[in-house]
């Protein structure tokens, strides 16, 4: 079992301690939870790999407390970088620029650009603190499962593995984004997003003037993570426009429904229902992804919310049904 325990001072205290010696712990940001260790140890990071079950060539997130800790592990810090942090910092936006040639190429996945974001969740902030030092996360799932935004799911992942025996869980409650942050590139002559999130492209284009238009990449090497399969319920998935609900649900076994709760879903269909608004959609969109999973329906349906301001839980429902 891992010890999932509230993030209390003596808690923060205690995480920092262990990842200053080497260990892995689990933290709760804003976007999702991270399996966390210190950047600079390259053995502690490889631990990561193991412990999820990440494909060596899937790079980390460094977690930052401020652009001075930032400065520590990139090799440079371009005016559009300060622009960013200035304006997303703390918060979820990822910024990937030139790697310090110290930093352990593990934690890289072997590029030499690297990954960094400072977290607005203040529990990941004291927890910085309590290190001193920046702090490789991806998301805390086991590779191939859903992003965690509870302890609960952190702790439903691991049951039974004995790698994770101990684990220490750090319980910062229900994520507020419940979604990855935004990825953006300024490691080449003009930025460019690599993975969508909550911090959109206008207002990423309104502080640094220019942005690459090309969409995030569906599979290619800028971006290592989107080759992969994310944001995957373990069941089949399949998503659909609301005009076409009717029929995909005629057409076979009961479903688990993610949907507006104002789409029709008849029984023995169950309906998940999708907050009316993107942030608590956001934010309730993988509890729903797990619920489904934990159901004793055979398949999921995600009827698509078609209105603007939905594109980042469009893309996770979109990539989840790909999966
Ligand atoms: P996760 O930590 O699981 O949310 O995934 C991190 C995402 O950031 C993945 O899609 C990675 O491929 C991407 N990423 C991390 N470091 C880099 C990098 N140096 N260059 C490009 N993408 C990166
Ligand atoms: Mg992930």
């Amino acid at each position: 079992m891992v010890d999932v325990r509230q993030g209390d001072h003596q808690t923060v205290q205690e995480a920092g301690r262990r990842l200053r010696q080497g260990g892995l712990v689990v933290i709760p940001t804003e976007t999702v939870y991270g399996l966390a260790a210190c950047t600079m140890r390259g053995e502690a990071v490889s631990e990561i790999f193991t412990l999820k079950g990440r494909p060596g060539d899937n790079p980390l997130i460094a977690h930052v407390l401020d652009v001075p800790m930032a400065r520590t592990i990139t090799a440079s810090w371009p005016p559009q970088a300060a622009a960013l942090a200035e304006a997303f910092w703390p918060g979820p936006l990822t910024m990937v620029l030139p790697r310090n040639p110290a930093v352990p190429a593990v934690a890289t996945a072997g590029l030499d650009t690297i990954a960094v974001r400072s977290p607005r969740h203040p529990i990941a902030q004291a927890i910085l603190q309590a290190a001193g030092q920046p702090l490789s996360a991806p998301s805390a799932n086991r590779s191939g499962c859903v992003s965690p935004t509870r302890a609960a799911h952190v702790q439903d992942d691991y049951a039974g593995v004995a790698a994770a025996e101990r684990l220490l869980v750090v319980d910062g409650g229900p994520c507020e984004e419940g979604l990855e942050s935004t990825v953006v590139d300024l490691s080449g002559d003009v930025a460019r997003v690599l993975r969508c999130g909550t911090v959109g492209r206008d207002a990423i284009k309104a502080v640094i003037g220019s942005l690459s238009p090309t969409p995030p990449p569906q599979s290619q090497d800028a971006s290592p993570g989107t080759r992969h399969r994310h944001y995957a319920p373990r069941k089949d998935m399949v998503c659909c426009q609301r005009a076409a609900v009717a029929s995909v649900l005629a057409s076979g076994d009961p479903a688990s429904v993610i949907a507006l709760a104002d789409v029709p879903v008849p029984p023995p269909h169950t309906h998940l229902a999708l907050p009316d608004n993107p942030p608590d959609a956001g934010a309730a969109l993988y509890d729903l992804l797990r619920q489904a999973d934990a159901a004793s329906t055979s398949r999921v349906v995600a009827v698509i919310p078609d209105r603007d301001g939905w594109a980042v839980i469009q893309d996770r429902l979109r990539r989840g049904a790909a999966g």
